[in-house]
């Protein structure tokens, strides 16, 4: 029997920060699997920021959404019906079909997931793909020792507060910036040394209260006016990772990059990208760090859960603007 799918499709490319009227909600008939096919209902979906980049139509290391099409991301869910060798009915999946209550897959980019071991959402977030990308700029970009300070921007979100802990857990100093009060009173639950506000105090002259030796390194998820500051306040030979840019996504058009980038030189900094895709090999060691300490609660993480597939645009809107602390997910159906 064909199942009956709401998802979320790109109306208009945004212009400036997302609006309501750049999403429309939409039904579509999900036919039954042919041979090798299957089909899963998702539980939770996943908005992410990169999202926000992949609705304009500019050439990037991922293509544009199509207007008029259903919008992609990360989704977790249970298989339903299946004529697939490899993901039976009734197995939990991670996959990229998200934005949607239910699809059609051949399978092909699936993960099967045990909900058994963690709460299903964590697969979409402390062990999933942002949680991963915490693990990438620590461990293998950073490569943060015990003794170094770090300073993570975005310190209350889905990587930011991952990155947080993971830092701590080596033996660092942690200073962070998010854009609430609550935000604060939570890092500062997670370990962190030193907090602040970046909307209340700008990050140069925090820095200088909370880190006054400086940083041995920036975990940059904001870009902008805060990575240049951050620069000002690098220690002798310290490392950024530059892991986003979230406060420039909504940028209309080209803005001035940081001012001091002589700044290198002098210090002699390194600065390093990364796309957490690439490291798909780190999974095994990430989860076998992560896991463990996220069941005896020695790693801590929240979700801001918002409930139905005709919300995701209010929750993405949302969490570009600061709604959420830790990973923003939409809830669409049952869970195990
Ligand atoms: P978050 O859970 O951190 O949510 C986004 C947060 O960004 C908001 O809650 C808001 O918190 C903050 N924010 C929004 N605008 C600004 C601004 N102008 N200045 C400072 N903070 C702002 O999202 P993720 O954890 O999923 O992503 C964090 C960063 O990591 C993003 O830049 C993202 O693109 C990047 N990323 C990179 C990956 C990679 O492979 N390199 C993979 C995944 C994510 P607040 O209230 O504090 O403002």
């Amino acid at each position: 029997m064909p199942t009956l799918s709401r998802e979320i499709r790109l109306a208009a490319r945004p212009s400036g920060g997302p609006t309501p009227s750049d999403f429309e909600l939409a039904e579509r008939e999900i036919p039954d699997p042919g041979e090798g096919e299957l089909v899963v209902r998702n539980a939770f979906v996943s908005v992410d920021p990169y999202m926000r980049n992949r609705m304009n139509d500019v050439k990037s290391y991922v293509p544009p959404f199509a207007i008029g099409e259903p919008l992609t991301g990360g989704a977790v869910g249970q298989v339903i019906a299946s004529r697939n060798d490899r993901f039976g009915e009734g197995t939990w999946v991670v996959h990229d079909l998200g934005w949607r209550e239910a699809a059609l897959s051949d399978g092909r980019g699936m993960r099967a997931v045990d909900p058994a071991l963690a709460p299903l959402s964590t697969t979409l977030g402390v062990l999933g793909m942002t949680g991963m990308t915490a693990f990438v700029g620590i461990v293998d970009i950073a490569d943060v020792q015990e003794g170094d300070t770090v300073f993570v921007s975005g310190a209350a979100g889905a990587v930011g507060s991952i990155a947080v802990q993971l830092a701590r857990f080596r033996g660092a100093r942690v200073v962070g910036s998010a854009g609430s009060p609550e935000k604060l009173a939570w890092l500062r639950e997670l370990g962190a040394d030193g907090v602040f506000d970046y909307r209340e105090t700008r990050t140069r002259d925090a820095l200088r209260e909370v880190a006054p030796d400086g940083i041995d390194v920036y975990f940059d998820n904001v870009g902008g006016d805060t990575l240049e500051d951050a620069l000002g306040a690098m220690r002798l030979r310290g490392r950024i990772v530059a892991c986003g840019s979230i406060s420039r996504y909504n940028a209309t058009e080209a803005l001035p990059g940081p001012r001091n980038l002589f700044l290198f030189v002098t210090k002699r900094l390194r600065m390093q990208g990364f796309l957490v895709f690439d490291n798909n090999d780190r999974f095994p060691a990430f989860l076998a760090e992560v896991a463990p300490r996220v069941a005896d609660g020695s790693l801590r993480y929240r979700e801001t859960i918002v409930d139905g597939i005709e919300r995701a645009p209010e929750a993405f809107i949302g969490m570009l603007d600061g709604a959420n602390i830790g990973k923003m997910l939409v809830r669409v159906g049952p869970e195990p």
